[in-house]
């Protein structure tokens, strides 16, 4: 056995390049990115992460450092079941979700990535190797851009090679979220895939008439149309509204997922790798997805997350997040024909640029 030999978490404040706007977290300005860096006792490294919209960051560092380090380090790097299963329990008292939940995601991505390079496989292939080309969407982040805004904002994703969309919904009169919406679908046209979030805004009843006035533009899906904690109002909101549903990026746990499923309230399960639990958990998701005949999408952290859904037989579409993380990542992300592909490197592959990023460091 290779035994752990060191972890190092640090948190940075990530300017966005252009402020970002939803139905619940208003104007974000910034994010947190937590990194995780493992090493083995050949001194092979592992990278892992997660993120914030703007809160938590330095707790979550902290979290990594004081409690989940004690608990990997000197233990064998490739049982990352049972590493998994160490770190759960070591925090669940305080823990099964919230920060708890990204602190022992960025160690396991970490964890997976340790093993990927060790072997000198890419992830997505020692994950099972379905097919390294994944049908990627353009998520926008835009409730606030006036139309023509959005509108601009839509020409650039196409010109980058995306065709699939996704808008934000959930303005305060639903009579704007109607315009906005078939404003953009005239734009893209009938066929090209049209998503569209509405933050966990609505109740219900709000969401079931919202799904109904929407309908006719045919969105792929309506995202978090509630609270995550709502499991009857998600299968209402699917039965009545006649929208399929996607949600998934505030739950946490392999459990709240199997709930939600098994009610019948998601159509497509969407998983974040940085909050669900990390790369093993987000795999334990998408098989319980397959076995109820059910596609998975994914939320943030893309670059990761492409070796994931290139792994997973029943993967929808990736999501490509705004929030710029590229300009801190040695590789650019490749996108064709409006697929994303997962890489060939070891790992996920990815290398920070550890020297732009040390002056935002927060923590
Ligand atoms: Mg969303």
């Amino acid at each position: 056995m290779t035994p752990i030999a060191g972890l190092e978490a640090a948190c940075y404040a990530i300017p966005l390049p252009v402020p970002l706007s939803d139905s619940t977290h208003g104007t974000i300005r910034a994010f947190e990115l937590v990194t995780v860096r493992l090493r083995d006792a050949q001194g092979a490294e592992g990278i892992g992460y997660t993120y914030t919209v703007g809160t938590g960051g330095v707790a979550i560092a902290e979290l990594v450092r004081r409690y989940l380090a004690p608990v990997v380090i000197g233990q064998d790097a490739e049982r990352i079941e049972a590493l998994w299963q160490r770190m759960w329990w070591a925090l669940h008292y305080g823990g099964r979700g919230g920060s708890v939940a990204l602190a022992v995601s960025a160690v396991d991505i970490a964890l997976w990535d340790l093993l990927g390079r060790r072997l000198n496989r890419p992830l997505w292939r020692l994950l099972g190797g379905h097919d390294p080309a994944v049908p990627a969407y353009a998520g926008g982040i835009d409730l606030d851009f006036p139309i023509d805004a959005l509108l601009r904002q839509t020409e650039d994703n196409l010109a980058k090679g995306f065709r699939a969309i996704k808008m934000k919904v959930g303005r305060p009169r639903l009579s704007e979220d109607v315009e906005r919406v078939r404003i953009m679908r005239e734009r893209l046209g009938p066929d090209l895939p049209l998503m569209v979030d509405a933050n966990m805004r609505w109740t219900a009843d709000q969401a079931i008439r919202a799904a109904r006035a929407l309908a006719p533009f045919a969105p792929v899906w309506l995202e978090e149309p509630t609270i995550p904690d709502d499991i009857a109002g998600h299968v209402r909101i699917l039965r009545d509204g006649g929208l399929p549903i996607a949600t998934g990026e505030n739950l946490h746990t392999l459990h709240e997922f199997a709930n939600l499923i098994a009610a019948g309230g998601v159509s497509f399960p969407e998983p974040d790798v940085t909050n669900c639990g990390g790369v093993t958990v987000f795999m334990k998701v998408c098989r319980l997805a397959e076995s109820f005949n059910l596609p998975v999408t994914s939320h943030g952290a893309h670059d990761l997350t492409v070796h994931l859904l290139a792994a997973a037989p029943n993967a929808s579409w990736l999501e490509c997040h705004g929030f710029g993380l590229e300009r801190f990542l040695e590789e650019p992300f490749a996108l064709h024909e409006g697929k994303a592909v997962a890489p060939d490197r070891p790992g996920h592959g990815l290398t920070f640029a550890w020297e732009a990023l040390a002056p935002l460091r927060v923590g």
